[in-house]
């Protein structure tokens, strides 16, 4: 097979660059995922959190261009601006009011809370002897992540973009000139759920990993290709010929029922524990990063423990109306966490990757659906014009960690 650029990675971000290329010109552009439907990927079992609250100017820049694409779209990616409602205590509300003032100076409309303003706003939330205050990201809110995927897909694929499913990226060489030969193993059938986890689980990479009953082996030869794997670009890069500093963390959601309260007119709440939530259907969906998770491939759900342990306590904490919930299910995800919070954007480097062939979109950390319009229309700028054109991304790019020119870690992570 043949295309001149070869997007690694079928997710948000691999979906998002191959919209972002097309709509810049370029339109042979095929995308590589041994599965498609993203049953174990990030896009898959997220959050569909949606915000311009941070810390660092980047990120509120990428979150906002692909917020005001979302509403444009609205209908078809399902973003409703709910609100973030950040709750703070007294040791983090002056840093939060002072990243407020960089909100408001960038176009981001966040409203400064007192306690009693918080009351009147969520009138269940009636423990707040702890609180400061609280801000209100008036057009932060929540997408359908599935949906938003499928649009970029959809309209990638109209313009001549191809999806091929099944298909799992394990090497490439740059022995033919200005060419990348990607070597592909393509599965004869879909994965089952357990075979999809496995694979992803343990990523192998060598011939011996695959058996010729599974499916062929085919080479993809192609001008330049971009490693969007989300939590397995490490891998991913590897197997191009480089190093990347990031690694995949999981992270845990649980549902739940409460029984006499309707969440539905809310949007995301952040406590000051680190614990959030948000209505999701019938139910409250709430997310919390476990302290000292260990970096690696876990999809396993801690159940009632993770609950019981974790979220339910600052739950109770919060409101009388969640003194008793009911504890429905959950899963669990990984987080592709970048060293210091921030998305790798831009032209991979190092080891033995040839210039202007490699580039990368991964480690969002945790924020990729927010950041995933801008960010693939900003790389599809510098791929087909050489710069960024509508909002600079060279902060980003790996090198940062090389030249020791890191930009401030993001602190407005959950
Ligand atoms: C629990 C949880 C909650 C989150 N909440 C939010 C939120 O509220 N808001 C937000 O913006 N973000 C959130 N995120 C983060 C967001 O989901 C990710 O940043 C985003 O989905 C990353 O998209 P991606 O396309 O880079 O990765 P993925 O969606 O993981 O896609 C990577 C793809 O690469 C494929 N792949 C792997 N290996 C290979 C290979 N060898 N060859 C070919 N393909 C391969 C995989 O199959 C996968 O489909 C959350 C994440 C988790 C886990």
């Amino acid at each position: 097979m043949s295309a001149e650029v070869l997007v690694i990675g079928g997710g948000l971000i691999g979906s998002a660059v191959a919209y972002g290329l097309v709509k810049a010109g370029l339109k042979d552009v095929l995308v590589i995922d041994p599965d498609l439907s993203g049953e174990w990927s990030s896009s898959e079992l997220n959050a569909g959190g949606v915000r311009g609250t941070w810390s660092q100017t980047v990120n509120l820049e990428l979150s906002k261009a692909s917020i005001d694409f979302f509403s444009v779209h609205a209908e078809q990616v399902g973003y409703r601006p709910c609100g973030y409602l950040w709750l703070h205590r007294p040791g983090t509300w002056d840093a939060a009011l002072r990243s407020r003032e960089m909100h408001v100076r960038q176009g981001w409309p966040v409203e400064v809370l007192d306690v009693d303003g918080i009351r009147t706003r969520v009138p269940f939330i009636d423990k707040t002897s702890d609180l400061a205050g609280g801000l209100f990201g008036v057009r932060d809110g929540l997408v359908n992540p599935n949906r938003l995927k499928e649009h970029f897909r959809e309209e990638a694929m109209r313009e001549g973009a191809r999806f091929l499913d099944s298909s799992y990226f394990c090497g490439a060489d740059f022995a033919s000139a200005g060419k990348v030969t990607a070597d592909v193993f393509r599965f004869a059938s879909g994965l089952s759920s357990a075979g999809k986890r496995e694979l992803l689980s343990k990523n192998p990479s060598g011939r011996d990993g695959f058996s010729k009953e599974e499916g062929e082996w085919i080479r993809v030869e192609t001008d330049r290709v971009v490693n969007a794997g989300g939590a397995w670009a490490p891998e991913i890069a590897r197997r191009l010929g480089y190093a990347c500093p990031s690694q995949p963390v999981r992270r845990q959601i649980s549902l739940f029922h409460a029984r006499e309260l309707d969440l539905t007119p809310y949007g995301m709440i952040i406590d000051p524990s680190g614990v959030y939530f948000h209505p999701e259907s019938i139910y409250g969906l709430s997310g919390f990063a476990t302290p000292g998770e260990k970096p690696g491939f876990r999809f396993d759900y801690d159940g009632d423990s993770f609950f019981e342990e974790w979220i339910w306590p600052s739950l109770y904490e919060r409101s009388t109306a969640f003194e008793s919930l009911r504890h429905v299910s959950g899963w669990a995800g990984l987080y592709e966490e970048s060293p210091d919070h921030h998305a790798i954007v831009g032209e991979a480097f190092g080891g033995s990757v040839p210039g202007g062939r490699v580039f990368e979109a991964h480690s969002f950390s945790g924020h990729g659906a927010m950041q995933s319009y801008a960010a693939g229309r900003a790389l599809a700028e510098k791929m087909v014009t050489g710069r960024y054109q509508t909002i600079d991304l060279e902060p980003l790019s790996a090198t940062r960690f090389r030249d020791g020119k890191a930009i401030p870690g993001e602190t407005w992570v959950i």
